[in-house]
């Protein structure tokens, strides 16, 4: 049995869980508050807060676990990563109040006061640049400190930056990109009896993940026209070319085609007299 730490509240819980269940993994939960669900046969799911799921895939309490990169670097444990998961996508910064005079890193004064829920990936990177600061330790809302004049400066997340819009502050410098990861002890990683069931199953949630940005296109064609299909319609491996009963001059082509393509793959398809187009999602791709 494999268990599975995954974020039990917050940005990364609910795409943690609707992954592992289009991988094949549903959590069954016994009751509405139960922190131990069963996903299949040789997987148990564990829900703590994301940012315990270093300490206690490190620990050996969960086998693998999901959650940011950012608290995985936060957490200065030694886990690996098998997989960007690519959701959760946001970036650790340096921010300061809009009417700062300071442009870019250099210009943080030493001794500057810096608000943070990531103390360990802040003074790493402040020592790094060489510039003596004064951690101010919060464990959310860092954005209201400088208002409070308890902080010159804060280290925290932004995706689209409009919090820091709101709350007056200017983005000056990315510490880190942060996506969520599935992440793995080496002692489970490094164990016989657990690895290939650890392998399947990173190759389970890849196999989602790569279908998300495909589709599947079938298209009844002229089969006199098939060299040119072949260039608007490449496949993976050339388009899958099926007979249509009775069809005469047609054929259906049926390729995957990439997400972003699609538009423009139609459109060269119907130049070439396609008809009967069909676009479909895809659950899962294994190359
Ligand atoms: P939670 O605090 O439990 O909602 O989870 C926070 C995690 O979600 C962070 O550690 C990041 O990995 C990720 N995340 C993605 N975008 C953001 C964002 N704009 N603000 C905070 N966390 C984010």
């Amino acid at each position: 049995m494999i268990t599975v730490a995954l974020p039990n509240k917050g940005r990364l819980s609910e795409k943690a869980l609707a992954l592992f269940e289009r991988a094949g993994l549903r959590a069954e939960f016994t009751s509405e508050r139960a922190l131990i669900a069963e996903m299949g046969p040789d997987f148990r799911a564990i829900f703590v807060r994301a940012a315990d799921v270093p300490e206690f895939v490190a620990d050996g309490a969960a086998d693998v676990g999901v959650t940011g990169g950012d608290l995985v670097a936060e957490s200065g444990r030694e886990v690996e990563t098998m997989l960007d998961l690519g959701f959760g996508r946001c970036r650790l910064a340096v921010a300061v109040p809009d009417g700062s005079e300071i442009q870019k890193l250099a210009q943080v004064p030493s001794g500057s006061r810096v608000a943070t829920s990531f103390p360990r990936i802040a003074a790493e990177f402040f020592g790094q640049a060489r510039i003596p600061i004064e951690l101010v330790r919060v464990s959310g809302a860092a954005e209201i400190a400088p208002h409070l004049g308890v902080a010159d400066v804060i280290v925290d997340l932004v995706s689209t930056g409009s919090t820091l819009r709101v709350n007056g502050l200017r983005e000056v410098e990315t510490v880190l990109e942060s996506t969520a990861q599935l992440i793995v002890s080496r002692t489970a990683w490094e164990d016989p009896a657990r690895r290939p069931t650890l392998e399947e199953l990173a190759a389970a949630l890849e196999s989602v993940l790569r279908a998300e940005r495909k589709r599947y296109l079938m298209a009844n064609v002229p089969r006199d026209r098939l060299e040119e299909v072949k260039r608007v319609l490449p496949g993976i491996s050339g388009p899958t070319i099926v007979e249509v009963l009775h069809g005469g001059n047609w054929v259906a082509a049926h390729a995957v085609v990439d997400e972003n393509r699609v538009y423009q793959t139609i459109a060269s398809l119907k130049r070439l007299g396609a008809e009967g187009i069909l676009v479909t999602r895809i659950e899962r791709l294994m190359p």
